[in-house]
């Protein structure tokens, strides 16, 4: 650590917000405050703000210990507000006829007291939620109890899933199966004779509009879900043949997650809308266009097509997805249908952020050079006068000329001319050179691609106290930018380059890639650190699919695991079983208690067979589905 009691050149809270490009992503949630902490503004209408600094310490005094991960519940519930009065504005701009139901997707953030919230915000829109497996389903059918309140059943299906589904229908909500492979459908058929209840059914398209980026495989002919133009026709056909053709209700598509760009979502509404009105013009019911997830997050405020971005707003996505089925039905005299989305990241990203201190430092510093004597060899001579010539103006020119001496250094070397003394001069100078480039670039808007090695070879290390793994796993997994930035001190400026490493010993543990205006950048300004004071940063915007770890995707748990050993007289034999994880347990994990769950569906059936919507029987089919489906593997497993 060192202490830096020089004088603070000028710096402005405007020069940090820009570098940290924080109005770009943060907007209207998180600033700069004029005491140069980040202030967060959970409500935009109301407009309070808190200094996230002053929060962080007041939790530690309160014995929370970094990292801390902070949720704010009313950015979640301005999100939901947000994306609802958009749609609202676009049905009102396009004298839309149908109306507007999104849905969460419980998988983008499973944590039993956000998805509660969601729910509680979503009320007044009749916002309804997704599930992608069946752990989803068991907390979608606990947690949503409103009446009509919706449920989108995706993802792979066995028989008790779907007679789960059907029955959870009679409790008055809207339980839609999607059919996402045509398998399903002789599922579905089977599971609506046993418990005498008609489905309401969705097909989940594979369109051949592809999305892009790193989800474009979620779409077209080869995608994992979904099912071809012959396959939806045939369902319709077979659903024809049983009198069940108003069972079919829904199209979905999903294209993919964090679509950066808006004309494939253009491109896959064209598709869609003419698929729709076809299925309404063949006899389906209809009702319901669900077009999936896929709205982006701006994580690196450069509002590009670029993957950290976006290109458009959540107001021209949905004036898109209203105009294209608007119109698409209105030329075919076909009803305008409710439209459906499936956004997570969109909803959940936001709210929470990550605080994490730097608890230690690894600094290269080579300091200034002494001007050599006038005896010494002329590559010193030289490269000193290179080091004293490094200007903004001239890093690359100053960068190829210190290169070109260490080369000839070596070479003199190898022949003779230069002594070993002489030779480690020379390379010492040019890591002065470097150093100072490296600051020089600091200063400068555009960094040269040949020195962003240089930029991170000399940038220093910052230990963090976090793991990646644990809180942002898509940083390591995929890749992906999140905005990252010092909480505080941002009326000074941020001197340093450095690179994160966490405190797993796992190499893989160090976070060099960071938001930029233009692409990435490898290393994050930061301020030095003071041997009497904590060091504060923020990870931002990871509200979505970083608090699972990968292992519990969609709630899948872990897998049961032999130990196998070579024996002489059996050719093996298992040495251990562990067992995996079944689904109460995973839902543990995400702070739900399996028997409020059961209380909280037993009491829904009860009312419904008061109601005389479901029968004793049907009732007693559902609990044990449901008591069962909690005690099971959380894989499928054969019936
Ligand atoms: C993952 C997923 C979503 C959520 O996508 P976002 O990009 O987070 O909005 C929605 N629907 C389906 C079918 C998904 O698999």
């Amino acid at each position: 650590m060192h202490d830096d009691t020089d004088k603070e050149p000028a710096w402005s809270l405007q020069q940090s917000t820009a570098r940290y490009q924080v109005d770009g992503w943060g907007a209207p949630y998180f600033s700069i405050a004029d005491n140069g902490n980040v202030a967060v503004c959970p409500d935009p209408e109301q407009g309070v703000s808190l200094d996230l600094c002053e929060l962080v310490e007041h939790l530690k005094a309160r014995g929370l210990a970094l990292p801390l991960l902070i949720r704010f519940s009313d950015i979640v519930r301005h999100r939901i507000k947000r994306l609802n009065e958009a749609f609202q504005k676009a049905i009102a701009e396009y004298e839309y006829t149908g109306i507007y139901r999104g849905v969460f997707p419980v998988k983008v953030n499973q944590q039993r007291r956000l998805v509660e919230e969601i729910v509680e915000a979503g009320r007044p829109f009749a916002f309804g939620l997704e599930a992608g497996s069946k752990p989803e389903l068991l907390i979608a059918l606990a947690t949503m109890q409103d009446v009509g309140g919706l449920v989108i059943c995706n993802g792979y299906k066995d028989l008790k899933y779907i007679e789960t589904a059907l029955l959870a229908q009679r409790f008055g909500k809207t339980v839609i199966v999607v059919l996402e492979r045509l398998e399903e459908l002789d599922l579905v058929l089977k599971a609506s004779e046993k418990t005498g209840i008609r489905p309401i059914l969705g097909v989940r398209s594979k369109l051949s509009a592809k999305g892009v980026g790193r989800w474009k495989a979620s779409a077209g002919d080869r995608a994992k879900f979904g099912l071809t133009s012959a396959e939806i026709v045939e369902v319709a056909d077979r659903l024809a043949q049983c009198e069940m053709l108003d069972c079919l209700q829904l199209l979905h598509f999903h294209i993919g997650s964090q679509i950066s760009s808006i004309i494939p979502i253009k491109n896959a509404m064209q598709e869609a809308s003419n698929i729709y009105v076809e299925l309404a013009k063949m006899g389906c019911k209809m009702g319901y266009l669900d077009v999936g997830g896929g709205l982006a997050i701006d994580y690196d405020g450069s509002k590009t097509d670029f993957h950290a971005s976006k290109n458009y707003t959540i107001l021209e996505y949905a004036m898109d997805v209203v105009s294209h089925i608007g119109e698409a039905c209105s030329k075919a005299g076909v009803p305008h249908p409710t439209l459906v989305t499936e956004s997570g990241r969109a909803i959940a990203a936001h709210h929470s952020v990550l605080v994490f201190e730097v608890v230690g430092e690894n600094t290269v510093r080579f300091g200034k050079p002494k001007e050599p004597s006038p005896q010494a060899h002329r590559l010193l001579q030289e490269l000193y006068e290179t080091y004293q010539g490094i200007l903004p103006k001239n890093v690359q020119e100053s960068w190829h000329d210190a290169s070109q001496a260490k080369e000839e250094a070596q070479s003199l070397f190898k022949y003779g001319y230069l002594s070993l003394r002489e030779r480690a001069q020379v390379e010492r100078l040019y890591w002065n050179c470097s150093e100072k480039i490296a600051a020089t670039l600091r200063r400068v808007r555009f960094v040269p691609e040949e020195l962003h090695d240089l930029e991170q070879a000399l940038s220093s290390i910052y230990y963090c106290n976090f793991s990646l793994f644990q809180s942002a796993p898509d940083i390591w997994a995929i890749d992906q930018l999140f905005p990252i930035m010092p909480i505080h001190r941002l009326a000074e400026e941020p001197t340093v380059s450095a690179r994160l490493a966490d405190l797993t010993c796992d190499s893989d543990g160090i976070i060099d890639h960071f938001i930029d205006v233009e692409d990435e950048r490898r290393t994050l300004d930061v301020h030095p650190l003071k041997s009497d004071e904590s060091y504060y940063l923020g990870m931002f915007l990871n509200g979505a699919y970083q608090e699972i770890l990968g292992d519990l995707h969609n709630l899948f748990g872990d897998t049961n695991a032999v130990h196998v050993a070579l024996s002489q007289e059996e050719r093996y034999k298992i040495q251990h079983v562990i067992k995996g994880d079944s689904i109460d347990e995973v839902l543990r994990y995400v702070q739900y208690d399996p028997e409020q769950m059961v209380e909280a569906v037993r009491r829904q059936a009860e009312r419904a067979v008061s109601a005389g919507g479901l029968t004793n029987q049907q009732m007693r089919l559902l609990m044990q589905h449901y008591e069962e489906a909690l005690r099971s593997y959380t894989y499928l497993t054969e019936e």
